[in-house]
């Protein structure tokens, strides 16, 4: 029996698994972790606001057919000519193969930005960033240097203002904690451009901002990250920013397994695949997510949860297809709109055009959450889930 290898269970991964099983094909699933976390949610475990685990969905209770089979190993390589994935714990031999290991962070060549930022890139990565500013807490209280009380959030994209929404909440509840006067702690979101949320309209830029900007953040724009020394940020005009927590949220690119394989890629390492999200190198290869060079009208698909959500079914759909014979359909990628939330209870977006902010924009993307969880594991997990944030 031929053999479908799914690499990642991210949203792209997932989705593509749950509709295998729906088409009775069995199939392979290897994830670096026994979980599915939920990527869009990462800002809220950086900063402090649930358990980690709340972020997560155990790939046993969505996976349910015998024939499908979860092994928990991580990639390393893609052999393509021998058709053998080789992963930390062993080999994996496949005849098909779906691609959807996500991204990983760019840094554009920035010195000293890899080795002396943090960044969110995964659940772990998300919770050491919580654990080090309430550890930069603790420690201003035995030595009162305020460097370990200013955080550096370099980069306002969707990223950078969902994480400063998070802090701003977080920071009050802090101080409270440790006894210091929030008057004392300096979080500084630092953009390039002139303006953060280049996404969303400028009546929606001017929301947030005044919304963080109230909340106590400094949203410093037309600044750009230049260099980073161990808790020193310099930036252009010569200045320098001294901080014990120096976060980066600059951009991604995709996961560097698909350069290291030889793919076509684009200049953020995607691989390049036609209309049925196939490999244009390898026609037994579908890639999804983050990791894949898609376009409509021309034009490349933005590295979107909402898009590797709609793109697992179809990556699905079309390897049973291709297996089988059958003609494949393409993908058509829905653009329902950008939330972004600014802490626990406020958003600002666009949903399908219209214009959302304050109450109703948090709200919105409590319900793309509910909606996802319903997506991909029905009634029962949505409910669990949701369940679990009530009861905390
Ligand atoms: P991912 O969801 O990143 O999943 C990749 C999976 O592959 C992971 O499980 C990972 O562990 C696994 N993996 C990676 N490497 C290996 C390996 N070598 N071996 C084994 N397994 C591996 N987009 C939206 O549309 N809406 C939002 O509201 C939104 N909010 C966001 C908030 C934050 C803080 C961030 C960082 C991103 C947000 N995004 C949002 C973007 C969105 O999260 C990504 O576009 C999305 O996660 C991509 O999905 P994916 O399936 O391609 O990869
Ligand atoms: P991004 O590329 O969208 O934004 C990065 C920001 O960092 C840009 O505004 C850029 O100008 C700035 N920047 C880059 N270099 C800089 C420098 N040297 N100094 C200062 N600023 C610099 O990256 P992101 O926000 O991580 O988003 C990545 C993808 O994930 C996007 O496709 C985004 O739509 C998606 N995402 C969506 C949501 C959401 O829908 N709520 C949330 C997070 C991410």
């Amino acid at each position: 029996m031929a053999k479908i290898l799914v690499l990642g269970a991210g949203y792209a991964g997932m989705m593509a698994a749950t509709s295998l099983e729906r088409n009775n094909e069995p199939f392979t699933l290897i994830n670096k972790h026994p979980y599915h976390y939920l990527t869009t949610l990462l800002h809220e475990a950086a900063g402090g606001r649930k358990e980690p685990m709340q972020y997560t969905v155990k790939i046993a209770d969505v996976l349910r057919k015998p024939t499908s089979e979860f092994v928990q190993d991580e990639v390393v390589s893609i052999d393509r000519e021998k058709k053998v994935v080789h992963c930390k714990g062993g080999d994996q031999a496949y005849d098909y193969l779906i691609i959807t290991m996500g991204w990983i962070s760019e840094y554009f060549g920035i010195p000293g930005m890899k080795e002396n930022s943090m960044s969110i890139q995964n659940l772990d990565t998300a919770v050491e960033i919580r654990n080090h500013i309430e550890r930069e807490f603790q420690t201003y209280l035995e030595d009162n240097d305020d460097r370990h009380l200013r955080i550096v959030v370099g980069g306002a994209g969707l990223t950078g203002i969902e994480l400063v929404g998070e802090l701003c909440d977080w920071i009050p509840k802090l101080c409270i904690q440790y006894n210091i006067p929030k008057s004392k702690v300096d979080l500084q979101n630092i953009e390039a451009m002139p303006s953060i949320l280049p996404m969303v309209s400028e009546s929606l830029r001017e929301v947030a901002a005044r919304a963080l900007t109230e909340k106590g953040a400094r949203l410093r724009t037309n600044t750009k990250l230049m260099k980073v020394d161990p808790g020193v940020v310099h930036l252009d005009g010569d200045e320098t920013v001294e901080a014990g927590t120096i976060i980066w949220t600059g951009g991604v690119r995709a996961n560097p397994i698909l350069t290291e394989a030889g793919f076509t890629v684009d200049r953020r390492g995607r691989a390049k695949v036609n209309e049925f999200l196939q490999s244009v190198d390898d026609s037994n290869i579908f890639i999804g997510g983050d990791c894949a060079w898609a376009e409509e009208d021309g034009r490349p698909l933005p590295p979107t949860a909402q898009f590797a959500t709609q793109m697992g079914p179809v990556l699905a759909n079309n390897v049973t297809s291709f297996m089988h014979g059958q003609p494949m359909q393409p993908f058509q990628g829905h653009n329902l709109g950008t939330l972004a939330s600014l802490g626990s209870e406020i958003g600002v977006g666009q949903m399908m055009s219209i214009p959302v902010k304050g109450v109703i924009g948090g709200l919105a993307k409590e319900v793309s959450k509910i909606k996802y969880l319903w997506q991909l594991g029905g009634v029962r997990l949505a409910v669990d889930k949701t369940n679990e944030v009530v009861h905390l």
